[in-house]
């Protein structure tokens, strides 16, 4: 596509419609910011995951909106009727339950399809339990892979766990409560009972807990204590680059200068065992220069 078939206009200027993706508290009321407020004040109506759990929401802040269901059963048809509103002009806010819809949430495929259908989207930021539970963890949050849930049938979990398993980056998880104990377990087997983990729990509620400590301990704890809602952080995997001693390079050094130069032996050496060519060149001075 050349720059010139790029469509473009500010969200906040012109005259094409615009939906509004608002997250939500994951637990604590104070969450809702004052934005989002701001935002939801100003709409004609608010599609939703579930009209009861956002209604209530909306009641608390003083708010009485038209709602519009929007969720994973009816996502693609409801996504049509907030479009042709959008097109009419009317001014709509998507929410889901808790969080930023289309996270582990619905919200998604009206998402794209609006962006199909040349609507504008904006987001209302606020509150995330994957990056609050990954700030809290204390785990390394440079660089991160949020996976969400695992598959619910143990067969497929336990395939999805082996393919993370050397990802070298923290992992954040979602997880239901019942399923807490066996995920634990299977965590613990397949990713390594002795890699640090912490379990994020009821974050920004009365009960918010971290349990931390390795996953072979969290594949211990009483899964009656596991209640509320969790997140599940799990330490990278650490780097599977493997180390190499000096005896080593001078096997190396002395089997390569048997058919090339030192300059080419060494050279070799460092490229293919990822040393730097003065730590080579060194020990082929102490070994082979007399
Ligand atoms: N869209 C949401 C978001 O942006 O965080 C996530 C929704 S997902 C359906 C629900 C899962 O998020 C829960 O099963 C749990 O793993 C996590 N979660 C939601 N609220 C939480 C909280 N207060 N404390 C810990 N985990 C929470």
């Amino acid at each position: 596509m050349t720059a010139a078939m790029i469509n473009r206009e500010l969200n906040f200027f012109g005259n094409s419609p615009l939906l509004y993706l608002i997250a939500t508290p994951i637990g604590n009321l104070g969450e809702m910011t004052p934005r989002a407020l701001e935002v939801l004040k100003e709409i004609d109506y608010v599609a939703c995951e579930d009209t009861r759990n956002s209604g209530s929401l909306l009641k608390k802040f003083g708010l009485d909106k038209q709602f519009i269901s929007c969720h994973e059963h009816n996502e693609e048809e409801a996504s049509q009727k907030i479009i042709s509103l959008l097109k009419e002009g009317k001014k709509i806010a998507y929410m889901s339950d808790a969080g930023y819809p289309t996270v582990s949430d619905p919200g998604e495929r009206l998402t794209k399809r609006c962006i199909e259908a040349g609507i504008k989207v904006s987001v209302v930021n606020g509150p995330s339990a994957a990056i609050c539970g990954l700030v809290g963890s204390g785990l390394e949050a440079d660089h991160f892979y949020f996976y969400g849930f695992l598959p619910s049938k143990p067969s497929a979990r336990k395939k999805e766990l082996e393919s993370l398993k050397a990802r070298e980056d923290t992992i954040v998880f979602y997880e239901a409560p019942h399923r807490i104990g066996a995920t634990l377990k299977d965590m613990s087997s397949i990713l390594g009972g002795d890699r640090k983990a912490v379990i994020a729990r009821e974050l920004t509620k009365q009960h918010e807990e971290y349990i931390r400590g390795t996953l072979g301990e969290m594949a211990e704890l009483d899964e009656s204590t596991l209640i509320g809602e969790m997140v599940i952080i799990v330490e990278k995997q650490k780097s599977t680059a493997k180390t190499i001693s000096n005896d080593e390079i001078v096997e190396i050094l002395k089997e390569k200068l048997e058919n090339l130069s030192s300059k080419e032996a060494i050279k070799e050496t460092a490229k293919e065992n990822d040393i730097p060519k003065n730590v080579v060149y060194d020990i082929y001075l102490k070994n082979f220069k007399d």
